[in-house]
């Protein structure tokens, strides 16, 4: 066998593409002498909301602020909120740090995403809001939970994370519900060079509020309407998102082009549906298996570098022991039991998706 070995992810290869271009854009915001909320941030604040075709962009300081600040505006105090347990753990927390009551539901056990009869079981007179987490790239299942949510005067908030530039039945994903949240994690099909996040909303007064509350709650310079906090999107982050929003919808494809692949040379293995109506942009290419630790053990003594997104759903973790409230939960927890996320990026060379197919069908014949 050969000896190469396949990163999960490799973002030298990034910058190795266009770091010069990114450079140039860090050259000029330092020229400028201006670091907070100025133009650079104005500017990608635009372009995103043209992107997403949202009114208003408000730029933060991460995907974690991000939906912390989207509930705040929204006001969860002491009501309930239905989210997936199998999510990423600061879908649970931007709830409890407002004051909130998660409510955890199961996903779709095809989609792996939350179950909008699962939402419908739950949600009640106390319910606030409802977040659809677009996991692993691929839409929630939205028109359901935007009905159920009508008729409960609650709100959607779309938790798009990990879904930059996919679409749900035309409409991209972030325009779809009251407000979204979007993370800029390096990581992240739109990633910074640092953290950042951003909220998108068509609705004037959310946008307000969370405008307010990235600054500490203020409405003019030192006139303090609610207690805020400081989360802002800086100059030199923005200016690079600006260059990287250009190229997403091209990197996104190469990410279908490399899922594409895995699709046909996996042969036999298990990975969620991608459903008709919905784009997927595979910010993981996540697949099933029957014994993950062996699996895992034996890509990596094989130079493929896995990881599992998310081993323990957050209703099983320590912080969360006795907070909020449970429905049933068992494709949540059989699915945390059996996922592994192959190595998916861009710059996913030919011959490194053939040596991961490679390899799993080795330890399928071990
Ligand atoms: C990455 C991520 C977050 C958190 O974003 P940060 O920028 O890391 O704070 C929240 N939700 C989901 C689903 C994520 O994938």
């Amino acid at each position: 066998m050969s000896s190469i070995r396949v990163p999960f992810l490799d973002l030298q290869r990034e910058y190795s593409e266009y770091g010069n271009k990114l450079v140039k854009k860090v050259q000029t915001a330092l020229a400028s002498g201006r670091f907070i909320l100025d133009e650079e941030t104005a500017a990608f604040e635009g372009e995103f909301s043209t992107y997403i075709g949202t009114n208003y962009s408000i730029g933060v300081n991460s995907g974690s602020d991000a939906l912390y600040l989207a509930m705040q505006a929204i006001g969860v105090e002491g009501h309930e909120v239905i989210i997936p347990s199998h999510t990423f753990i600061s879908t649970a927390d931007a709830v409890v740090r407002n004051g909130g009551i998660p409510v955890f539901v199961d996903v779709d056990p095809e989609t792996y995403t939350i179950d909008p009869e699962a939402v419908a079981e739950h949600v009640n007179n106390e319910t606030a809001a409802i977040v659809p987490v677009h996991l692993y790239g691929q839409p929630a299942d939205v028109d359901p939970i935007l009905e159920i949510a009508e008729e409960h005067d609650a709100a959607v908030v779309e938790d798009a994370s990990q879904a930059h530039g996919s679409t749900y039945r035309g409409d991209p994903v972030g325009s779809l519900g009251d407000i979204a949240c979007f993370s800029l994690y390096p990581t992240k099909n739109l990633g910074a060079y640092g953290d950042a996040g951003i909220v998108v909303t068509d609705d004037d007064d959310l946008a307000e509020r969370v405008s307010m509350a990235r600054e500490y709650g203020a409405s003019e310079k030192y006139r303090y309407e609610f207690v805020g906090v400081n989360s802002r999107l800086d100059e030199i982050q923005a200016a690079m998102l600006r260059y990287k929003l250009t190229r997403l919808d091209e990197l996104n494809e190469r990410r279908r082009e490399v899922a594409a692949s895995y699709d046909d040379l996996l042969d036999g293995v298990s990975t969620p549906t991608v459903e008709d109506d919905r784009t997927h942009v595979y910010h993981l290419y996540v697949v099933e298996t029957d014994d993950r630790e062996e699996f895992r053990s034996y890509l990596d003594n094989h130079g493929v570098q896995t990881l599992v997104h998310y081993p323990t759903p957050v209703h099983e973790q320590p912080a969360y022991e006795g907070v909020g409230k449970r429905g049933d939960l068992s494709v949540t927890e059989r699915v945390a039991d059996r996922i592994v996320s192959l190595p998916m990026h861009p710059w996913c060379r030919e011959e490194e998706i053939a040596r991961v197919a490679d390899v799993v069908a080795g330890f399928d014949d071990a």
